[in-house]
């Protein structure tokens, strides 16, 4: 039977089951198109890392026999309309069956239920093959639950998939070892280099400047670092057990001006698009400390293995749970807009300006920088979260709706009003002076709450607390937060919300 199958540019996965069970009558097709670049405006990195990595795709098929089509941008026979694209393939190529692989965003998989509907030929869907868990497996484990906390279903997938597990009990005897792992970098111990790659991608930045795709960010385009190829992401993978592992749990939630990676792995964008399978990643990161156990502390594996055997499907397992819903939720009624700098990085408060900066030119920042930086200050300034989650989700390489908008809207913002965060992520200065290497080098004072030297984070903190006290007042999780508030001298409390409230109001001047 003639078939088509289409490939979507996060579908790159080379071990899927497709490439065994085909024939000569099997064609498929990936495809460069406008509704995927136009969605929200993209870093540059972004859109450059995906074209390049579907083009590498199409070519690895083609090197195995396959028939492949592939639409770039300026392709006479792209109509831009995906539906019409596929429409005008079963036709010419007398298609008598479409197949298609089940997309990781509600958008695409709306689009495409529907594309299939219209058809008047079979269609199938197929699982992508990529995750560890199913799309409803999280609504099922957590049916008769109160709450969706992430921990019970982090020990539920190491129990099932046998990770760091010795005769039923986790290796070590601890679940977890978050604790050990909050170090702050001073400098030492080294960090090795990237693993980055020297690539020129001037053809495909041409392609779509010519398409006048609009985007923003740094681009170097004869040293572009992303891994794009199956390969590339195996090296990154490879560099990340042989020098970063060794302190990636000590030194996960530290931050410095001048280190954008420090010992983080760089891996999210190759798995998110699927060249790298998380089962293959996780295997890789265990072998490689079980072989060096004398050098390697189990705590830094166990913080790498949590964020994707756990947090990564977590964050998909709400998402499907929760959508379309979730991308409309703003709990705290939150309705400011974001600040301009967060598209300059121009401002002088040190810690945002260098996370910034860091993400327009690496299209890259760590978890504890989107968290606690960027996040922190959208959170407490009560930016608009459709606002917030715009700018994540075009500013980051690895950024895609299903893992975007649960850590943004829900980890961050608190929007879900408590889902994802059991409380939420906001603090002063001084947790940011304790994990990094920001404040010595900022024009505020991090131990200063009000005048003008005062770093902003220490009076929109206690404003934070103050306005929305009563939200919390029954999350047992911001007791000691809403006791300190409670104690405070009335008058100190005023004079930190009236500091804040210059700040909300304009923060660009900050
Ligand atoms: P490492 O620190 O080396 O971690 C290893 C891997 O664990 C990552 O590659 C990633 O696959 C996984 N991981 C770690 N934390 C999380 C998490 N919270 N949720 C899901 N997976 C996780 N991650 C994305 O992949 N895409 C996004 O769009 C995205 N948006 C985010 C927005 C906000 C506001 C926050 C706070 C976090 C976001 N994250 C996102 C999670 C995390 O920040 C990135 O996965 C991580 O920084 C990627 O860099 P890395 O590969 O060096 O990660
Ligand atoms: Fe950021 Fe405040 Fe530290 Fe400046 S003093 S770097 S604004 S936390």
């Amino acid at each position: 039977m003639k078939t088509l199958r289409l490939i979507l540019g996060d579908q790159l996965n080379h071990h899927h089951s497709w490439y065994r069970n085909d024939s000569a009558e099997t064609l498929y097709f990936i495809a460069e198109m406008r509704q995927e670049t136009d969605y929200v405006c993209h870093h540059i990195q972004k859109v450059a890392a995906f074209f390049e990595a579907m083009e590498a795709f199409a070519g690895w098929l083609q090197s195995r026999g396959k028939q492949v089509i592939h639409y770039r941008l300026d392709h006479p026979d792209n109509t831009q309309k995906l539906g019409t694209n596929i429409a005008n393939l079963i036709q010419t190529h007398g298609i008598e069956k479409f197949e298609y692989q089940l997309p990781d965003e509600y958008r695409l998989d709306q689009q495409l239920q529907q594309l299939a509907d219209d058809l008047s030929i079979e269609t199938q869907a197929f699982d992508s093959e990529h995750f560890l868990t199913q799309r409803d497996e999280l609504a099922q484990f957590f049916n008769s639950k109160k709450s969706l906390l992430m921990e019970s279903f982090y020990r539920h997938m190491r129990r099932k998939h046998n990770v760091l597990m010795e005769n039923e009990e986790p290796v070590g005897g601890e679940w977890n070892y978050d604790k050990s792992n909050r170090k702050k970098w001073k400098g030492k111990p080294a960090i090795p280099h990237e693993r980055g790659f020297r690539k020129d991608v001037r053809t495909t930045l041409a392609r779509i400047e010519s398409a006048e795709v609009k985007t923003f960010g740094h681009i170097d385009p004869q040293h572009f670092s992303w891994p794009t190829t199956r390969k590339d992401g195996l090296k990154v993978l490879r560099h990340f057990c042989t020098h970063l592992l060794v302190h990636f749990g000590d030194f996960q939630d530290a931050m410095d001006p001048d280190e954008a990676y420090l010992f983080h792995s760089r891996l999210s964008f190759a798995m998110n698009c699927k060249l790298l399978h998380p089962r293959e990643v996780i295997d890789a990161v265990i072998n490689h400390w079980q072989q060096n156990k004398n050098t390697i502390s189990l705590n830094e594996v166990e913080g790498f293995v949590r964020q994707i055997l756990g947090w990564r499907e977590y964050m998909r397992g709400v998402y499907w749970c929760e959508m379309p819903g979730y991308a409309k939720l703003n709990h705290l009624q939150n309705h400011r807009d974001l600040p301009a700098f967060y598209w300059t990085a121009e401002t002088r408060m040190n810690c945002l300006h260098h996370a910034i900066k860091n993400s327009l030119e690496h299209a890259y920042a760590h978890h504890i920088q989107r968290l606690m930086i960027t996040g922190n200050f959208a959170l407490l300034t009560q930016v608009h979260p459709d606002q917030v989650d715009d700018w994540y989700l075009g500013i980051y390489i690895d950024a895609i709706e299903w893992v975007e908008i649960t850590n943004t809207r829900g980890m961050s913002q608190f929007a879900d009003g408590g889902q994802v965060a059991t409380k939420p992520y906001i603090s002063s200065g001084s947790y940011i002076n304790k994990m990094s290497n920001y404040c010595q080098g900022c024009c505020y004072d991090v131990k200063e709450k009000t005048g003008e030297h005062a770093c902003p984070f220490n009076s929109l903190y206690w404003n934070f607390l103050a306005e929305k006290h009563k939200y919390f007042a029954e999350n047992p999780r911001m007791a000691m937060m809403l006791s300190l508030l409670k104690k405070m001298d009335p008058e100190e409390l005023k004079a930190l919300q009236k500091r804040a409230h210059q700040i909300i109001r304009n923060p660009d001047s900050f």
